[in-house]
Formats: C-alpha cells, sequence, structure tokens
C-alpha cells in the first residue's frame, strides 16, 4: 500500500492525553506539554521540541512510555523521532502547537477546567442519573442545598467529567462566582510549595475566596497528615460562609484507609451519590453520542461488539472508539466488524479491571518468587526484592486501570515516579531478558486465569 498517507497524529493527541493522567500538572507543563507532533513518516512519528535540554529529558523519561503507549494504539512498531525546532509554527503546522510559555493545553486561563466537560456531553443512564441530577442542581443553586457533595465511583466512570460540569456551568452561568478546581494531588502540591516558599498565607487565601470549591480524587490525601489539616480548615471556612463543596472519591469515603476520622466527617456530612457501571443500553448510547460528537458514522453493530466487550469503564468504551476511528482515518477504510474484531481484540483481551486489587496482584507475584508480600511492599533494596517490586508494578499497571498513583499508595506508600520508573524498567527488561519477559507473561496469565475461575 504504497500510497497511503501516514499520520500518526491522532494517536499521538491520545498519547499524550494518556501520559498526563499519570504525570502530575507541573510535570505536564514543564516538559510534556512542550512536545509537539510534527510529521509522520512511513512507522515512524517525528515530535518537536524547544530545545536540546528538553529532548534530553523526554528522551530519556518518556521515549520508551510513548513508544508502548503507539505500539497499543496502533498495534505495531512505530519510530519515534524527537527534532529540536524554533517554536514558530511551520509547514505542517501542528496541531498541538510548542508552547513557548508553560501552560495547559485545551484549558482556559487561569483555570483548570477543561472546557469539553460539560453535562450536555454526558449520557444520562440509570446508572448515574442520581449523580448527574444531584451536580445540576448545585450547579443552578450553588451553596444553597446539597452541601457538601461527595461524588464517589470506579475509575473512568466519569467522576472529573461530572465535577467540571458543575464549574463549567456555573463560570457560564454565573460568573461573579469565583470557582477553583483542583485534584486533591494538585491542592498537596501547592500546599507543600506554599510552605516551601514561606507562602502559606498566599495559598489559604486563594482557597478561602472560592465561592465554588470542586476537589477531585480527594482518596489522594490518604497518609497526608498535614495536607488533611490544611483541607480541614479549608472546608470549615468554606463551608460555615455558606459556600458550595464538591469532591470526588474512588470509592464510598468510609472504605478510604488512613484519612483522619473528623475530615471523612466533613466529606460525608452533606449528599453522598455514586456513579455504577453503566449498563448495556447506556453503554451503547454513550458510543453513539460520542461517535456523532467526533462527526463519525459508525454502525450498530460494530458499537454494539465494543458496548458488549468493555463493561466496566467508559475511558476504555471511548479510548476503543478513538482507536477505531484513528485507524479508520489513517487507512481511509470504513470500519467493519471484521475491522472492529481484529483492532480490538488485544484491548478486550487485557481489558483494564477493576475488581482486581493491586494487593492480590502482589500475593501472585510474591508467591512465585517465593517472598512474602510485606517484602514487596516494605522497604528491603535487595536484587531479590527489587525486581519482583517492580514486576509487581509493572503487572499491576498493565491488567488493571489503577493510576501510578494508587499503585504506588498500595506498595507502602511509594511515590507515583517510583512506580513510573518500574514500569519502564520492566518493559525494557522484557525486550531484552527472555527470563523476565516469561515470568512476566506467566504471572499475568496466571492472575487473569484465577480471575476468570471465580
Ligand atoms: P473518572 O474521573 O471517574 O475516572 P472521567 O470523568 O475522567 O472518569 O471519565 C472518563 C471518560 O469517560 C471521559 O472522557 C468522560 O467524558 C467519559 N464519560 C464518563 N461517563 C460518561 C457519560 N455518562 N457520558 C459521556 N461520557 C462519559
Ligand atoms: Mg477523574
Amino acid at each position: 500500500m504504497p500510497q497511503e498517507k501516514w499520520n500518526y497524529n491522532p494517536f499521538w493527541d491520545e498519547v499524550v492525553l494518556r501520559l498526563q493522567s499519570t504525570v502530575s500538572e507541573q510535570e505536564y507543563i514543564t516538559w510534556l506539554n512542550r512536545v509537539s507532533y510534527a510529521e509522520s513518516k512511513h512507522q515512524k512519528i517525528i515530535l518537536a521540541v524547544p530545545s536540546l535540554f528538553i529532548r534530553d529529558y523526554i528522551t530519556t523519561q518518556y521515549k520508551q512510555t510513548i513508544t508502548e503507549l503507539l505500539i497499543e494504539l496502533t498495534g505495531e512498531k512505530i519510530d519515534v523521532e524527537l527534532i529540536v525546532k524554533e517554536t514558530s509554527p511551520k509547514k505542517e503546522q501542528p496541531k498541538v502547537s510548542v508552547a513557548p510559555l508553560p501552560k495547559v493545553r485545551t484549558k482556559p486561563k487561569d483555570t483548570n477546567i477543561n472546557p469539553i466537560y460539560r453535562f450536555d456531553s454526558f449520557v444520562v443512564g440509570d446508572n448515574c442519573s442520581f449523580a448527574y441530577n444531584a451536580s445540576m442542581a448545585i450547579a443552578k443553586n450553588p451553596g444553597v442545598s446539597y452541601n457538601p457533595c461527595l461524588i464517589y465511583g470506579g475509575v473512568g466512570l466519569g467522576k472529573t467529567h461530572l465535577i467540571q460540569s458543575i464549574g463549567n456551568f456555573i463560570q457560564q452561568n454565573s460568573p461573579e462566582l469565583q470557582v477553583v478546581y483542583v485534584t486533591a494531588e494538585m491542592f498537596t502540591n501547592e500546599f507543600i510549595q506554599a510552605i516551601g516558599e514561606e507562602k502559606t498565607p498566599q495559598f489559604r487565601n486563594k482557597y478561602r475566596k472560592a465561592d465554588v470549591l470542586l476537589i477531585d480524587d480527594i482518596h489522594f490525601l490518604q497518609k497526608k497528615a498535614s495536607t488533611q489539616e490544611e483541607m480541614f480548615h479549608v472546608f470549615n471556612n468554606l463551608f460555615e460562609a455558606n459556600k458550595q463543596l464538591v469532591f470526588t472519591c474512588d470509592r464510598p469515603i468510609e472504605e478510604v484507609k488512613d484519612i483522619a476520622d473528623r475530615l471523612k466527617n466533613r466529606f460525608s456530612r452533606g449528599i453522598n451519590v455514586d456513579l455504577l457501571p453503566p449498563d448495556f443500553e447506556t453503554r451503547l448510547a454513550i458510543l453513539r453520542r460520542k461517535s456523532n460528537d467526533k462527526g463519525f458514522a459508525v454502525s450498530s453493530e460494530v458499537l454494539e461488539y465494543i458496548a458488549k466487550n468493555i463493561q466496566t469503564n467508559v475511558r476504555d468504551l471511548e479510548a476503543s472508539l478513538t482507536k477505531l476511528i484513528a485507524y479508520s482515518e489513517l487507512l481511509n477504510k470504513e470500519i467493519t466488524l471484521d475491522i472492529a474484531q481484529e483492532q480490538l481484540k488485544n484491548t478486550f483481551s487485557l481489558a483494564k479491571d477493576q475488581s482486581l486489587t493491586i494487593d492480590s496482584i502482589i500475593k501472585v507475584v510474591a508467591n512465585y518468587f517465593n517472598i512474602s508480600p510485606y517484602d514487596i511492599k516494605g522497604k528491603k533494596r535487595t536484587k531479590s526484592v527489587v525486581l519482583p517490586r517492580q514486576i509487581a508494578m509493572y503487572v499491576g499497571r498493565t491488567i488493571t486501570d489503577y493510576s501510578t498513583t494508587e499503585i504506588g499508595y498500595e506498595f507502602g506508600g511509594r511515590d507515583h515516579t517510583t512506580v513510573m520508573h518500574s514500569v519502564q524498567k520492566i518493559e525494557g527488561l522484557i525486550q531484552s531478558d527472555i527470563a523476565v519477559s516469561n515470568s512476566v507473561q506467566h504471572l499475568i496469565r496466571q492472575i487473569s486465569d484465577a480471575k476468570r475461575e471465580k
């Protein structure tokens, strides 16, 4: 097929989205946001960066992960080349322009809220109607009835979409209100930075000025006692002033470990609403909606095929559809059921799973290497423990949908960068060391089989 025009740009966009969800905002702004798509060649993607320094950093820290993600998305090995280019846009005019100043893409200035998350793009099924209605009521009348509000549910079920929809709605309809959206991770980092720079008064002021405070993923506060303490005061201040507070969490608050009871009480004092996995009809409606939004007609047969195979996670539903659309655009072919089956078979066989806990993975890996789960989670740095630990992190990251932050927490409170590093390390070893590659494959099979038998 010599005439095909290669265009890996859609895949690159998806890679960026996925990387963005695994790194801190600071990391993203400083590094990843400086990389832009430049050009595609046969099995090669060319990315532009503004300096040699950034090129080296991206090469050592991210190139391997980018390559792996591209394999996952396209099903083939695509060379990644990084070139240093002036920031003035030239010929190909990349979709993602090289940013001269650090600034998060697609987000308007001075807010972390993504404008694409709106109520009208949220598909309401029985699984989420309560959460949707509560969020809408809050957006229409902030601080009046449901306060505070805690939205909880598993990964990829729409928590961020809903909480940011509240923010977007209020910004649009009540522009006089000060809306602050942060993830608990951003809140933590800002707080630590403020202490380091002796700027806690400014930090507190920012939160005290909020009329609406939206905090995503509060489970991140586990084990962070001083940040919890700070959050507690922020909460009390705003709550007493009748300001609206909305939180999200990946599980019911009582199941979150290592958060002070008094803070848990605050979080759950108002209304608690859950997001459940969507049923088949809702999954189909979401897929219809997303394909329409992307201006792409996909047959019902294909949409039903995806909806049947991905049951627990809207993010994965969307990713499958994106993959098919990108494939179809790339080759200029209509998507038939055969093509969908062929393209998605790996995605489905490894469909990320929330019912699998990191603890159960640690047990299997520890058993396989004849060491104790305690050692895997512990601090020992002997070779006989470090490799199994890294393999367990890799397996956890590969077959579940837990973020590197969540996985780090389960591994004795390690940092997400440690998890990322381990994953990259094992990815490298899988290519170069047949023993590691065999062990990993064996473990993944063993864990998947054990699950299936349940
Ligand atoms: P969470 O924060 O719970 O992990 P997100 O809000 O990031 O999940 O949702 C993952 C993806 O799925 C997002 O792209 C979001 O737009 C989409 N999504 C989730 N639920 C719905 C829904 N009910 N309707 C439309 N899109 C949804
Ligand atoms: Mg989220």
